[in-house]
């Protein structure tokens, strides 16, 4: 498509856009806000904040304990199923479950321990720290310590993160490529990069490590709900992901894990907890693993969270994730444009693929005084992004709410705070929070 730059142009897309209507769908209290940051934290549906209203009143409030036959017990599952429609998992392999983080400890820990003789786990160095933490974290506690001769299995784990082939935006898919080798038991990789935006072809790299016989676990919380994602086609193994990114479910709304049913029998969960036993209610006094992938629930879960979180989906399964990925291609491809366009000039450059085919649905922009602009833009023009070390800051679309005009409002108020040097008055002291 060809851009332009005029209000006229973003007024025009958002006429033509068949998503335009969801936006009501969603709390908005300030009219003026430019919200750029549901890749972090979406916005409110309407649906969950009448449903967390019901869950405290009536569910909480009036059946007690009486819930849990009325719905809750089931929810990881229900509500599992129902994430599993917009990531291309057949029922009875997705759970919602505790933090993103503690899934990843789950399921990487339980391939590791599947092919103990593999000591390799294959990352990058553009996952979410956390991740990174929890890989290394695993990695000291399964292999054999200095002080108490052998830990678990023989030999070190090593965990290796490839590279960018270029400033910080685009893995090196050739290393990743000869890095995955026999010895690799697990490849682990955010499948839309929280930097960058770079996402990664599913497909080929679950290929790629299959070929040589390593599981492959992604981590979707930057694309699901953004990005049509086909696991079981791909014939992925393991998949985790958040809540309260593009699925709006709540902040710390509950995280969700994948295990492909062709291996949910095979392994085992490091954490052996009730949720997760064959008969909870027979109160047994010996672990008993549940089939399936309920093994990977450990124990009670946040309801009220995640209830609400269940209602929070509605909008975004209306919509579908086709209508949602047009949307947002065409939303970060005009982006890009106002950012060369407009933002260039003014010192920025684009840290994010210029090809939308290896882009999920936020775009960085760079700039040597990122984190003073984006101070600014918060605290004097009703503006929000986020910004990630060193100098980018970071704008998230999301397709059922953002519309044209909110983006092109966003670029013009960027420009004013460059123009206005208005910036340079902040400190380059971060706040604990950025
Ligand atoms: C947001 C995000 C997380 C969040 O992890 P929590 O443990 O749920 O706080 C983890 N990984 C990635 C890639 C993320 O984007």
């Amino acid at each position: 498509m060809k851009f332009s730059s005029s209000l006229d142009f973003a007024q025009q897309l958002d006429s033509q856009d068949p998503l335009a209507s969801y936006r009501e769908q969603f709390v908005i209290t300030d009219p003026d806000l430019i919200y750029l940051d549901g890749n972090s934290l979406g916005r409110m549906p309407k649906s969950a904040a009448e449903r967390a209203k019901q869950i405290v009143d009536e569910e909480w409030g009036h059946d007690l304990i009486r819930g849990w036959n009325k719905g809750w017990w089931e929810a990881p599952s229900r509500v599992g199923d129902k994430i599993g429609q917009l990531i291309g998992a057949a029922q009875g392999q997705v759970l919602v479950s505790d933090t993103v983080s503690i899934n990843l400890f789950k399921l990487a820990t339980a391939a590791l321990t599947f092919q103990p003789n593999k000591k390799r786990i294959v990352t990058d160095a553009f996952n979410f720290p956390s991740d990174l933490y929890i890989l290394q974290g695993i990695q000291h506690l399964l292999s054999p310590s200095p002080f108490q001769g052998e830990g678990w299995g023989e030999g070190q784990y090593e965990v290796i993160r490839i590279g960018a082939i270029d400033d910080g935006i685009t893995p090196n898919i050739a290393a990743l490529e000869s890095a995955i080798n026999e010895n690799t038991a697990l490849v682990t990789l955010s499948h839309v990069v929280f930097k960058s935006g770079y996402l990664y072809d599913m497909q080929h790299i679950t290929e790629l490590a299959h070929n040589r016989g390593a599981l492959v676990l992604w981590d979707l919380s930057h694309s699901v709900g953004a990005v049509p994602i086909k696991l079981d086609k791909c014939n992925a193994d393991l998949a985790i992901g958040c809540t309260y990114k593009y699925l709006n479910g709540g902040p710390g709304a509950p995280a969700f894990l994948y295990v492909n049913k062709a291996i949910q029998e095979k392994l085992s969960s490091p954490i052996w907890g009730w949720w997760g036993q064959k008969n909870p209610f027979d109160f047994g006094l010996d672990y008993e693993p549940a089939a399936g992938a309920q093994k990977f629930l450990v124990g009670t879960q946040p309801m009220i969270s995640l209830l609400a979180m269940e209602a929070a989906l509605e909008p975004t399964l209306r919509a579908g994730m086709d209508a949602i990925r047009a949307k947002s291609i065409l939303m970060t491809d005009y982006a890009s444009f106002l950012t060369d366009s407009w933002l260039a000039p003014l010192g920025f450059s684009l840290g994010s693929p210029r090809d939308s085919a290896t882009r999920g649905s936020h775009i960085s922009i760079r700039h040597t005084d990122g984190y003073r602009i984006n101070r600014a833009l918060i605290e004097e023009m009703n503006v929000i992004p986020d910004f990630r070390e060193p100098d980018n800051i970071r704008l998230g679309f999301a397709p059922l709410y953002t519309s044209f005009t909110e983006i092109w409002q966003g670029f013009d108020r960027i420009k004013h705070v460059m123009e206005e040097k208005r910036y340079e008055k902040y400190p380059n002291q971060k706040l604990m929070v950025t």
